[in-house]
């Protein structure tokens, strides 16, 4: 899927004096990730199995709903870029990291962009709880493909983001709340919705809800969850765009509809 197309310059390339700690898991995974993928998608002529993966990166999210409930042990770098092959294996060309604190809390947002960008051409959107980023935070902003890069934003934070539009960076309302939206709301079952313990959700709207919990992805395979109909893959007795709640906010394929209706034609 990816090894034959040329590439753009990486985030290490950006990084004078860094070395892509990377560079040697990244070769194999794409060799093995583009197998699986045409194998998966392609070569059988089945559609993917999920085409967006949605990630929260704090206990933000969680926290809406679990506040009581102590979440397991947080991912390491590693499995998130494990979770990124495998969604990738499974189809995903869109990833939207639920940031939900300072990016500069989060450094592993970073080599999660770019790994997923560089390895799978995958567009990233970079869904941010507040309306200001600091200068080094701009640094590794700018050092992402900003052809696949997208900073989301709630409406009221978007006026103030303005300037980054106009240094080149994709600016994209999270806001999923209005009855015309509803109308467009994608399957869950097309998405994979990780939380910061490895909690594998059906999607944002019922994030850290029991009912809706598929798995833990650090115990077992993703494809096996995505892929098994005895788990519940859609939202059926929540109300999914309640004006006082804003959990389907970043929704994934919303994102990609509006980046793509951005897009000159
Ligand atoms: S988050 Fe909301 S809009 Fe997105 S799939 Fe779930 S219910 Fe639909």
């Amino acid at each position: 899927m990816v090894s034959s197309v040329s590439k753009s310059k990486t985030y290490w390339d950006h990084s004078s004096g860094e070395k892509d700690p990377f560079s040697v898991p990244k070769s194999v995974f794409r060799n093995l990730a583009d197998c699986a993928h045409r194998f998966e998608n392609g070569e059988n002529g089945n559609p993917p199995a999920i085409k967006y993966l949605w990630i929260y990166v704090t206990e933000e999210g969680l926290e809406r709903k679990r506040a009581a409930e102590d979440s397991g042990p947080r991912l390491s770098d590693e499995d998130w870029l494990n979770i990124i092959d495998e969604a990738c294996s499974l189809g995903a060309e869109w990833m939207i990291i639920y940031v939900g604190a300072r990016l500069s809390e989060c450094p592993e947002v970073w080599r999660m962009c770019d790994w997923a960008q560089q390895e799978y051409e995958m567009r990233v959107g970079l869904h941010l709880s507040g309306n200001c980023l600091r200068a080094s935070e701009l640094e590794y902003l700018f050092k992402l493909d900003s052809e696949r890069t997208y900073v989301v934003a709630d409406e009221a934070d978007a006026a103030a983001l303005e300037t980054l539009r106009e240094r080149g960076v994709n600016v994209c309302v999270a806001n999923v709340r209005k009855p015309a939206d509803a109308k467009r709301c994608e399957s869950p079952e097309v998405m994979a919705c990780v939380g910061i313990d490895g909690e594998l959700f059906t999607c944002g709207l019922v994030l850290g809800v029991e009912e809706y919990q598929l798995g833990n992805v650090q115990g077992e395979p993703l494809q096996k969850l995505i892929k098994d109909q005895s788990l519940r893959h859609a939202v059926s007795d929540i109300p999914a765009y309640r004006g006082h709640d804003h959990n389907c906010d970043g929704c994934p394929p919303h994102i990609a509809r509006r980046a793509a209706e951005s897009l000159p034609e």
